[in-house]
């Protein structure tokens, strides 16, 4: 009868720890168990009992201590033997046999920071305790005749106790690894605003994306609205003259430099005032703007921007061919190690044209930044590897 009962008792156990440390073993390897001894949750032992694969264990010295046993480590053997009484039990680390009296069965044990943490069942069943266990917690309790409280008395009375303790014995869960900083990339927009900024502006604003608009005086006169709706979004608001006609910016440069002033003029009495001193000239900066030029632009503060990747739009005139086109020289770039700095038009196929080269530039880990007064200026008089 007490062997069937101990069979019993042995199979709840494996069931229940089977069931017990299956899913945690998914994440942790090991998980919280609350030991008990009748009526009392061992709170105090230390490291916190655990199971690990099926097996649940306690601190070998804090445990003894609890139940009154005497611990003895004999180094030379590498056995741990407990006493209590005229009972005693021998645990061989070295061979992992667990001894008592002529008998020997194998046992396992789990070493944390020096702790040695023995199998609860088989310490306590060799001193004739019984064992018994609840999901809820879950407890693994230790009883004999004093025992009051049944299982679920003993979880209910210690609830707040025991969630605390978890919580305070959980570790944080790993930190999912930073994720690499975006590389950044340039968007750049000229000749506008116009009827298709909006458009664009909703498209940027709704991939979270910043970029540079290299307006063009009258545009922004007639269109206050768009540069105000710039400015608030946080793209940079940058210039690109009044005329974009060849033969009057380039005629001078006092002519150049007064288109860029001008234009500045109108963009910082639309915001109220801010205003970048980021340029493009028009067509860009080769050929026209020679030596003379270059330092009259320099010398009236301005940071005069060209572009490291062409979409051609105004010449493809066609979504798919301009983003095709573009999106090879973003690869181009990008494989040489420079950040894509795209030459766009304010469009009526410019937001089709994003669509397809925004992903392509996300997948690559590059993400849209406005062109800032601080970055040194990209021009194709001074051309270096863009980051
Ligand atoms: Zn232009």
């Amino acid at each position: 009868m007490k062997s069937r009962s101990l069979a019993l008792v042995t199979l709840f156990f494996a069931l229940f720890l089977f069931v017990l440390v299956k899913p945690a073993k998914a994440d942790h390897g090991s998980s919280l168990i609350f030991a008990a001894h009748n009526d009392k949750i061992l709170f105090d032992l230390s490291p916190a009992p655990r199971a690990v694969n099926g097996v649940s264990y306690v601190p070998v010295r804090s445990f003894s201590k609890h139940f009154g046993f005497q611990v003895d480590w004999i180094a030379a053997t590498g056995e741990i033997r407990l006493t209590k009484g005229a009972q005693v039990i021998t645990l061989n680390t070295k061979t992992k046999q667990f001894i008592q009296g002529n008998s020997s069965v194998p046992f396992s044990y789990i070493n944390i920071n020096n702790s040695l943490l023995v199998p609860y069942r088989q310490i306590s069943e060799a001193f004739g305790y019984n064992v018994s266990f609840s999901y809820k917690g879950p407890i693994a309790r230790v009883s004999d005749a004093n025992a009051k409280l049944t299982l679920d008395q003993l979880y209910e009375t210690n609830k707040t106790q025991i969630e605390a303790y978890r919580k305070a014995h959980t570790p944080p869960p790993p930190k999912p690894p930073a994720p690499s900083p975006a590389r950044r990339a340039f968007l750049t927009f000229d000749d506008g605003p116009n009827k298709h900024t909006a458009g664009i502006l909703d498209y940027l604003k709704a991939n979270n994306l910043k970029a540079t608009f290299f307006v063009l005086k009258p545009n922004a006169d007639n269109n206050p609205v768009l540069i105000k709706r710039m400015f608030n979004d946080g793209h940079t608001i940058a210039c690109h003259g009044v005329t974009h006609d060849k033969s009057k910016f380039y005629s001078s440069p006092s002519a150049a430099v007064g288109e860029m002033k001008s234009c500045f003029d109108s963009v910082k009495k639309i915001t109220g005032g801010a205003a970048s001193n980021v340029i493009r000239t028009p067509y860009g900066s080769k050929p026209y703007m020679t030596d003379s030029y270059r330092t009259a632009m320099n010398q009236a503060g301005y940071k005069m921007w060209d572009w490291n990747v062409d979409s051609l739009d105004w010449s493809y005139n066609s979504a798919t061919k301009t983003s095709a086109y573009t999106n090879e020289q973003i690869n181009a770039v990008i494989k040489s190690g420079a950040a894509p700095l795209v030459l766009l038009h304010d469009r009526i196929d410019t937001v089709a044209i994003l669509k397809s080269i925004v992903p392509n530039l996300k997948s690559k880990g590059y993400t849209s930044l406005p062109i800032t007064s601080s970055i040194q200026p990209y021009n194709f008089w001074n051309k270096y590897v863009l980051k």
